[in-house]
């Protein structure tokens, strides 16, 4: 289908965000213009979803009738819409049972405590929590999302982790520089990487994350790659947690090849089975450790950081400072607040685990049960996803299953949206990504905002969908 043969660009992840998924073939909703007519007339990007902007509104602004788009840079003219504007329209309709979203549940944000900080940080602070700030963040807040109190001079205050790997490409990346990812991977950091013009090294991974072994047979075959992404813990799309050893492994690579590791680790907190492993951070200083508040307290601050060799710090402030000055103060103050209240963070963290815990549970046990050997589940140790497999023996891919499912009512992204097209990769690849198969036959299924209940609803009626699209 249209949607997952063409390439992705920044823009695609609203997919990923709001949880919407269609097809632009069947029956539905129809696709917004993404149009957003305001009071001045003017227009203005249109929000259809959690931090997503269709796009300037202007007529023309979107197509050639104004011949202006010559005046786009390569940025620019790349990052377009694509049909998954429609999809969001589908995970609206009242009967769809979304596995599509990549959002937190609705009913564990901290509504009540982020209000009792905003009242406290205007009442202590006043004027200062609406002030400029410094562009490296907050110390208060530095201090306390560092390894220990006294390293928060290494960290950078992001707007949410997607803008510290916006500025990461920003400062490593020339065009045609070479970036290693899982494959599959996470699509804003693909979209992060490809808008500095970097090509994608895919590297299949597993269960237990990237396969390191793949990526040294790629730096044996003469792939250089200036950096490696990895998401640790419970990663999106797979939900796959890279093993101890892998770790090492990827450290000592790293040391011996000179690349820096970019470990992207929004989840780790919420690992609800397993006991926790060291972070790349602490295994080598080749890495750079990414943290969001956006899923342990809310998306909707857009507070994130990153925890910076000293040779970076400086670029990456730098890059920051031309971007937006700094992340918005009342927001890092706010979390500084919460953050700090160690009674409501423990039992709130407490109260995310042992939720999406079940779910996920949930989800896995009714894909089992129900599914009758239709798919294979690698059950996640942590996080919001769960990536579950088409059996090879019903020779049906993700992309196709799509439709049907949709008509049953249950949405989901296929996994080809998280695959970096061959195309994109670099000459050098030692066969780092045979398993392009594996990962079309692979649906991410998100378990956080459907209880129990609506998981095995939403199970049967992909069992359905298998049923007719192979029927
Ligand atoms: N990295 C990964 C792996 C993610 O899944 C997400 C959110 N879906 C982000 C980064 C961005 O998160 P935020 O900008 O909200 O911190």
């Amino acid at each position: 289908m249209a949607l997952l043969g063409e390439r992705r660009h920044a823009d695609d992840e609203r997919t990923d965000e709001a949880g919407a998924s269609g097809h632009p073939g069947a029956p539905g909703p129809r696709v917004p213009t993404g149009r957003a007519t305001t009071a001045d007339g003017l227009g203005r990007a249109a929000r259809i979803g959690p931090g997503e902007q269709v796009g300037p509104s202007w007529p023309g602004a979107q197509g050639g009738a104004s011949g202006l788009t010559e005046l786009l840079s390569r940025t620019g003219r790349e990052a377009t819409s694509s049909v998954i504007r429609d999809l969001l329209d589908w995970t609206r309709r009242p009967d769809m049972l979304s596995l599509a979203g990549g959002i937190p549940a609705a009913e564990l944000l901290p509504v009540e405590r982020v209000g009792q900080a905003v009242e406290r940080v205007l009442a202590d602070r006043g004027p200062a929590a609406l002030q400029y700030g410094p562009t490296d963040g907050e110390a208060e807040l530095r201090a306390l999302v560092a390894p220990t109190p006294d390293r928060g001079d290494e960290v950078v205050i992001t707007t949410g982790s997607q803008q510290s790997l916006d500025l990461l490409a920003r400062v490593l990346l020339d065009p045609g520089d070479v970036v290693a990812v899982e494959s599959p991977s996470y699509l804003g950091a693909l979209s992060a990487f490809r808008a500095a013009g970097a090509r994608l090294l895919p590297v299949a991974g597993d269960v237990g994350g990237l396969d390191t072994d793949r990526l040294e047979a790629a730096l044996a075959a003469g792939a250089r790659p200036k950096a490696v992404y990895v998401v640790p813990e419970f990663a999106n799309p797979t939900g796959a947690t890279l093993t101890a050893a892998r770790r090492r492994h990827l450290a000592a690579l790293a040391e011996r090849h000179r690349f820096v590791i970019i470990e992207d680790d929004p989840y780790g907190a919420l690992r609800f089975a397993g006991p926790p492993l060291a972070p790349l951070a602490d295994l080598t200083p080749m890495a750079v450790r990414l943290g969001t508040a956006s899923k342990t307290l809310a998306p909707g601050l857009r507070v994130g950081w990153a925890l910076l060799p000293e040779w970076l710090r400086g670029p990456v402030v730098r890059a920051k400072q031309a971007v937006d000055l700094h992340t918005s103060t009342l927001d890092q103050l706010v979390v500084a607040d919460v953050l700090a209240d160690a009674v409501f963070l423990n039992d709130h963290l407490d109260r995310l685990r042992a939720v999406y815990g079940r779910r996920a549970r949930a989800l896995g046990a009714a894909l089992a049960r129900l599914g009758g050997g239709r798919f294979t589940v690698d059950p996640p140790a942590g996080g919001m996803f769960l990536c579950a497999g088409l059996a090879p023996a019903l020779g049906l891919t993700a992309d196709a299953l799509l439709p049907a499912a949709l008509d049953a009512g249950v949405a989901f992204v296929p996994g080809s949206a998280f695959l970096v097209d061959p195309a994109e990769a670099p000459a050098a690849t030692g066969g780092a990504d045979t398993d392009r198969c594996d990962g079309e036959r692979r649906l991410r299924l998100c378990f956080a905002t459907l209880d129990e209940d609506g998981l095995a609803e939403a199970v049967e009626r992909l069992v359905a969908a298998v049923d007719r699209a192979v029927g």
